[in-house]
């Protein structure tokens, strides 16, 4: 039996039908420009790709395509189950979670910690629970993994009745692609998760770090929002919480300007003054740009200061993990992390470094601290955990999955 996942964003849906045992695909696609003129489904099956143009379509239009495009391969009948990414859980989902009403509630009154995501989640289960009715769905939440923090780590040093009444404190974010590198990196090690400290470094658009024992986060470098920590594509990053007032008083900037330019006209964008993809930079900064050359600094030496920060939560280091589009594919910026962190021990193989394009693999020498890169695979784990909840609650006595009838196909 397939899953189908679903990520559902506030113009666009990335979908894929996975095995989750095997992690073999059966179709991966995108609805993008949603409630555009441009909007079109674009499905990916077996190196195939057909685009279907979808003027104006919202996510039941691009549902309705996406459910043809399963009758015409003759997938609708073997699909078992969806699981849904949905960033923010707050401090009231640690696991995935079967989807009712409850777990809808839930969802909704985490809105306000992530105002744009969540309701563009919500939309999307919605749609897909009236597009797929006879189907379970479940929620996988980007924070769950990092639920296990313990209280040193993800508490802010703010008033105690920010935190009570509002929830001001850390929860961290790229949950699922940390929890999905950390597993692979144990068995790339030959060791068990369980006995395992490792720090993992998600490095895509939006850049993390997390401190993982024995399988479980203990720290990780995003907070309340996923704009805290490193040094992203567009985001800043940690900046001095009072610079909304400098700037407020300084450039008569208000509260929402400065927080825009924060999310989106800072990070590698902001400091090069180009772009906010690392590609363009390297490319630049080998030509001599020297905004680029800059962001590219800034941006490792403050993943390097994370990364050495992160130890203080773990009792050893056993092994850095880099994933992410930056982290799997960006040789210059591993090597020049591991350069600085040599203090903990780390190496680098120049030429191991070179070879893992695209495939992941060991980039330390023998004998330092294990370096490696894992390519990640979200929607993998997303199939895994839907698949899992499905099968405990199929086997729990109480609970019972209600499959109706299925509907007839839809042609639209
Ligand atoms: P997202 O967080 O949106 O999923 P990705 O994980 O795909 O993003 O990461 C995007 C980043 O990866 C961009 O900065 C991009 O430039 C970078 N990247 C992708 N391929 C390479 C490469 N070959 N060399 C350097 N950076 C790369």
């Amino acid at each position: 039996m397939w899953t189908l996942v679903l990520n559902c964003g506030s113009s666009s849906v990335k979908f894929a039908v996975m095995d989750p045992g095997t992690g073999e695909q059966a179709l991966s696609g995108l609805a993008e420009r949603l409630g555009s003129p441009e909007a079109r489904v674009v499905v990916t099956c077996g190196g195939q790709k057909t685009v279907t143009e979808a003027p104006n379509a919202d996510y039941a239009r691009a549902f309705a395509a996406l459910l043809s495009e399963l009758g015409r391969l003759d997938l609708r009948r073997q699909i078992s189950v969806v699981g849904h990414r949905v960033v923010h859980g707050g401090q009231l989902f640690s696991a995935p979670a079967l989807i009712d009403e409850a777990v809808l509630e839930g969802v909704r009154a985490c809105i306000p910690l992530a105002p744009l995501h969540n309701p563009a989640n919500l939309a999307g289960i919605e749609a897909a629970q009236r597009a797929f009715p006879e189907l379970p769905q479940v929620a996988v939440f980007d924070t769950a993994f990092h639920q296990s923090m313990p209280e040193v780590a993800y508490r802010y040093a703010v008033p105690e009745t920010w935190y009570r009444e509002h929830g001001v404190r850390r929860y961290g974010f790229h949950g699922t692609s940390h929890a999905y590198v950390a597993q692979e990196a144990a068995r790339m090690l030959g060791r068990p998760l369980e006995a395992l400290n490792l720090i993992t470094a998600h490095l895509g658009n939006g850049c993390s770090v997390a401190a993982i024992q024995g399988g479980t986060s203990v720290d990780t470098s995003m907070g309340l929002t996923p704009l805290e920590g490193l040094v992203m594509g567009t985001r800043s990053g940690d900046v001095d919480p009072n610079l909304h007032d400098y700037l407020a008083r300084q450039a008569d900037l208000s509260l929402e300007q400065v927080t825009a330019a924060l999310n989106r006209q800072s990070g590698l964008l902001g400091l090069s003054g180009l772009g906010s993809d690392m590609r363009e930079l390297e490319q630049a900064a080998a030509g001599g740009h020297g905004g680029a050359r800059l962001a590219i600094e800034v941006f490792v030496y403050r993943l390097a200061r994370s990364i050495a920060g992160m130890t203080a939560a773990l009792p050893t280091l056993d092994a850095l993990v880099f994933t992410g589009g930056i982290g799997e594919n960006s040789g210059g910026v591993r090597a020049a992390v591991i350069s600085r962190l040599r203090l903990l021990g780390f190496e680098l193989d120049g030429a191991a470094n070179a070879a893992v394009r695209g495939q992941g693999g060991f980039i330390g020498t023998p004998g330092s601290t294990p370096a490696l890169v894992v390519n990640t695979n979200e929607e993998l784990m997303i199939a895994r955990e839907a698949a899992q909840v499905l099968a405990a609650h199929s086997h729990s006595q109480t609970v019972q999955p209600q499959l109706a009838p299925l509907p007839e196909e839809s042609t639209g």
